[in-house]
Order: structure tokens, then sequence, then C-alpha cells
């Protein structure tokens, strides 16, 4: 299959939200943030907030990556902006489009900090970008690839919001006002524990809500956890954003053996979240991802046992093949089981659709992310001649 792979490893890395050389990065600041590199650039405080806001509506809303296109602020300013501060991006260091338009990024946020984030396109208008929480992934799920890789950090704000920016960027969006976009949803479902990071979760979405900037909307995005409990309620308290449980096996000795974190956060406690979880109606749901795992969780019992535990919950279901990884211990459920397992759930009032496997020539899949980007680049190296890490 024909890939679309571009490597630009020539270039200097580039440190994000911070200094880069002598210049300090406006690009995934906040309004607050912005003010205050200007504050100490200089500006006067009563036209802090002015200058402030317009910088931020040139950042966020027209993309903008070059101080001289400020139209509304005086040449000489912007002069002396350019010289102080960057808007430049962090590097791409590889960009594939799958055969059915899936486009899976590999940012450099900073040396030795690689993210990945896949942008899905849809058949109807809507199209969504997966983005990530954090370097890896402390959870350990057995059925992920992530899981199985050590974390290096939680992202900061303006890494979380800067990958948006990058695919803004890729698929010529910008002004944020223009209609129709292709990117118009954005979920929290690429490496990490998003409620490990809450506190930056909502920072970054806090930026990328801004009417005056990105512009998108809170039920627009969906954060997915694997479960912890604790956060589940401050962060729909503080994000307004819509939720997804990754919950995998509907009774607690399954999903202990699948997902570690359950032994700390049991289903019932689990379930008591979700249902406190605000702004929950019936235009509002949770929706619970549950991987199809062949032979482990996929029979019409366990189907059963799902539907016992959704009762009374504002709930849809998305059932996913899994996505197998060289290494993993399971197999995807055959596709009739599938079907069949989600015509039980729908018959007991639930949505049920079936995940279709996006970007699977790419690697771009739930669960896929990080590592086979770095099996790419180290063959990459190997066929350049290059050292092995
Ligand atoms: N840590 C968060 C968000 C990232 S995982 C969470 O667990 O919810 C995003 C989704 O991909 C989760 O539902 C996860 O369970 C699922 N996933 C992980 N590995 C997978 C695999 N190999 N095949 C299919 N889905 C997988
Ligand atoms: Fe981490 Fe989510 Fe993967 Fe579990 S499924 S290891 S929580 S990224």
């Amino acid at each position: 299959m024909k890939l679309h792979i571009s490597h630009n490893q020539a270039k200097a890395p580039l440190a994000h939200a911070g200094k880069t050389g002598e210049k300090i990065s406006l690009v995934g600041l906040d309004r607050a943030g912005i003010a205050e590199a200007l504050r100490e650039f200089g500006i006067a405080d009563k036209q802090l907030r002015m200058r402030s806001n317009q910088i931020f509506h040139w950042i966020y809303n027209y993309g903008i990556t070059d101080f001289a296109a400020m139209s509304n602020i005086a040449k000489d300013l912007r002069a002396r902006l350019a010289d102080a501060f960057t808007l430049e991006r962090p590097e791409i260091v590889a960009r594939q489009i799958s055969v059915d338009g899936t486009r899976k990024y590999l940012i450099r946020m900073a040396p030795g900090v690689e993210v990945e984030s896949v942008f899905i396109p849809s058949v109807s208008k809507t199209g969504a970008l997966c983005v990530s929480s954090q370097v890896g992934c402390t959870l350990n799920c057995t059925f992920c690839h992530t899981g199985s890789q050590p974390l290096v950090r939680n992202l900061t704000a303006a890494e979380i919001v800067l990958q948006l920016m990058v695919a803004r960027d890729d698929l010529a969006e910008w002004p944020s006002s223009a209609g129709e976009r292709k990117l118009t949803n954005i979920v929290f479902m690429g490496m990490g524990e998003p409620l490990y990071n809450t506190d930056n979760v909502a920072k970054a979405l806090d930026i990328i809500c801004d009417d005056a900037g990105l512009s998108v909307g809170r039920r627009r995005i969906t954060v997915s956890t694997s479960g912890v409990v604790p956060e589940i309620v401050p962060m729909g308290e503080r994000t307004k954003a819509m939720l997804a449980i990754s919950l995998h096996a509907a009774n607690d000795d399954l999903r202990t053996q699948i997902m570690p974190i359950n032994k700390k956060y049991p289903l019932a406690e689990l379930m008591a979240a979700c249902r406190a979880y605000p702004g929950l109606s019936n235009s509002r749901r949770i929706t619970f991802e549950y991987v199809m795992l062949k032979g482990i969780n996929d029979s019409p019992a366990h189907a059963k046992e799902l539907i016992n535990l959704l009762k009374g919950i504002p709930a849809k279901v998305n059932l996913i093949p899994f996505n197998p990884w060289p290494g993993s211990n399971y197999e995807c459920s055959d596709w009739e089981t599938i079907e069949r397992f989600a015509d039980r759930i729908n018959a007991a009032g639930y949505a049920s659709p079936i995940r279709t496997p996006r970007g699977r020539d790419i690697l771009a899949a739930c669960g896929q992310l990080k590592s086979e980007s770095e099996k790419i680049r180290a063959s990459a190296r190997r066929k350049s001649g290059g050292h092995q890490q």
C-alpha cells in the first residue's frame, strides 16, 4: 500500500511554549499567559488586555505564524514582537495519510517528547482529531500497546493545544470562523490517561473552546478515561466535555484482569461516578467503549452483564474491534460474534455502533500509537545507515 510519509528530521528541535533559543513561543498560551509574556516584554499595563486579546485572536482564529500579518498592530511593534517571540509550530517528524483519508502526525514537542495525533475524517460533515494527553501511560491495560510503554511525562496544556494547531495547518482550516470545517470534534483517545493530567487537559480546553480563537464547542469534545474515579465528576464540572469510559468488561474479576486500574476503582465506584456526571441526559450520553476480545469478553452472557450494568444510565456503547500489535496476547472477536453482541445491546435500547477501523494501513488505530512510529523511524534509520537507539 502506498503511503505518503514525510520525514523532516533535519530541522532543529523546537521546545514549545517555552524559550526557543532567545525567543519565547506564544503558541499554546492562554490569554493570561500571553498577557504575562507581554508585560515582561514591556507592554504598558493599560494596553495589556487589548494587546493580548489581539494577539490571541491572530494566533487562534487566524492561525498566523508571522507577526508581520498582525495588521492591527503598528509595524515597529510587530517587528519588536517578532524579535522577542515566536509563533512557529513544533516539528512534524512524520506525517502519514491513509488511503481512507486518516492522517497521523508524529510531533516533536521537545527533545525526547514525541506525540501522536490522528485526524479521522468522516463520511458525514464531522471529522475528529484524536489527541494525546501523555507520552506513554502508567496504567498497563493488557490489550493496549501504549500501556506497555513507560510514562515519559504529562503533556502541557500548550502541547495539547498544539496538536490541534498542527492539524488545522495541515488541513488548511484557518480562520476558525470559516464554515464547512472537516475537523469539528476532538477526542482524548490518543496516548495516555487524560484524567491523570486533568489540570492541563482542562486548561487546554479553555483555549480550544474560546470563541475568539479555535472555537470548538465543548460538546464536541470527548474525554476518554480508563476509570480514574475521583477525577471524573470534577473534570465534568470544570470542562463540560463529553465523557467516554473504557469499560471493556462488565464484571470486576474480568475487568481487573484486563485493566489493573479496576482493582483500585472497581465497577460499583466507577458507575456511581458515571451516574453523577454533570449534565448527563438522553442528548448527552456517556460513551462506553468496549474492545472485542475473542473468547474473553464477547459471549452472550457478557452482553447481558453489560446491559445490567448500564441500567438507568444515558449511555451508548462503542464496540471496538481489537487492534492487534506485536506481542499482544489477544485476538479480535469474529465479525459475526461482534454483530450478535451489538444486536443484543441494541435490543436493550442502547445504540451500539461497531467502530470501523480507520487508518489501518498507517497503524493509526486505537492502542497502536507511538510504538509503531518508533519502529518506522528505526527502520528508516537502519535504511539510511544511521544508529539504532
Ligand atoms: N487512556 C484513556 C484514553 C486513551 S485509550 C482510556 O483508556 O480511555 C483510547 C481507547 O482505545 C480506549 O478505549 C482503549 O481502551 C482503546 N484501545 C486501547 N488499545 C486498543 C487496541 N489494541 N485495540 C482496540 N482498542 C484499544
Ligand atoms: Fe493507558 Fe488507556 Fe491504554 Fe489503558 S487503554 S494503557 S489507560 S492509554
